[in-house]
């Protein structure tokens, strides 16, 4: 190669690592007079501690205006995306629990299995919402609630049972069905036999379009490494929309989710979903008790936003845009 061209391509390779310093320095700039955004001038919260992510990609802060609100530690335990497995036992405190009479809230689109059934509140109106989409759709009403909220005594009954004849049942205190949250569904022909809800036929229509009522499959095959739990096709859990959207979109599980969700934070960047004609900011807060003994919770000032504890060490802040 002539030496000419070589001290050329030398002097262009140092202009571009000059120029490339100097949009760094620049960026870092932008970083530090942009800075994280506070409601109340009060100190800033610390980003999440294996927020990794931040440093290492885009970081483009919230433009929302946020105002501390004082939550309590225990209400790490209540909310629709509370996680609830082997590891992590149902610990929400009776005054935190919102269940309704599945049978004095229910529409006609369904049946129950037993006068007296519970469930959580949101959960039970989505799930009309969803058993009024599908009998729309499809005409078909003879889906069945088998199961829904399951007490701890109920669950220790259940799992002495499986012990005797040798099935897997968790033991009271680690069952989802505890939270409200999740419904096992059968279907029920009349005439025929019934059956355990799998999504085939017109049935498939329900796992199609549940996560725009806000639901999940929440146990599958393809997941049970992850949940622990081997898959079962009639189990369906509220975790609110934007949530079961991207869920499904990128095969995740709920254990998954919440771990990816501790990635984002209002400091640095929040999760954006767009699902359903909406816009969603979402994004962790680590539950860091204060001195009052409360822990301060980031929201924004003028969007309308959901918070729930995730039942492990934090919160998730969901904002409706
Ligand atoms: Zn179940």
């Amino acid at each position: 190669m002539p030496s000419g061209s070589h001290k050329k391509r030398k002097r262009r390779q140092e202009q571009m690592i000059m120029a490339g310093a100097a949009a760094a320095a620049v960026l870092l700039l932008v970083i530090i007079i942009a800075g994280p955004v506070s409601g109340s001038g009060k100190k800033q919260q610390e980003p999440a501690e294996d927020d990794t992510a931040a440093v290492s990609s885009v970081v483009r802060p919230s433009k929302l205006e946020f105002e501390i609100q004082y939550a309590k530690y225990t209400d790490i335990h209540k909310g629709s995306l509370i996680l609830v497995n082997d590891s992590y036992p149902y610990a929400a405190l009776p005054e935190d629990e919102a269940f309704s009479d599945v049978d004095a809230v229910k529409n006609d689109y369904y049946m129950i299995k037993n006068i007296g059934m519970k469930m959580d509140t949101l959960a039970l109106k989505c799930f009309n919402s969803m058993l009024s989409g599908f009998y729309q759709e499809k005409n078909v009403r003879d889906i069945m609630i088998t199961s829904a909220l399951v007490s701890v005594n109920q669950q220790n009954l259940l799992y002495n049972q499986a012990l005797e004849n040798s099935r897997n049942e968790s033991r009271g205190g680690y069952s989802e069905h505890q939270t409200g949250l999740c419904v096992d569904l059968g279907i029920f022909p009349e005439g025929e036999r019934s059956f355990r809800y799998v999504p085939a036929g017109d049935y498939a229509w329900i796992n199609e379009n549940c996560t725009k009522y806000g639901f999940i499959q929440r146990y599958t095959d393809a997941m049970s490494d992850k949940t622990g739990v081997r898959g079962h096709t009639e189990h369906y859990r509220y975790v609110g929309i934007p949530h079961a959207y991207y869920m499904k979109e990128n095969g995740l599980s709920l254990e998954e989710y919440l771990q990816e969700l501790k990635n984002y934070a209002y400091t640095s960047r929040t999760l954006s979903v767009s699902c359903y004609d909406k816009d969603y900011e979402i994004y962790y807060i680590r539950a860091k008790e204060s001195s009052s003994g409360g822990v301060d919770l980031y929201v924004p000032v003028n969007y309308q936003y959901t918070v729930s504890g995730n039942n492990v060490d934090g919160f998730i802040v969901t904002i409706e845009k």
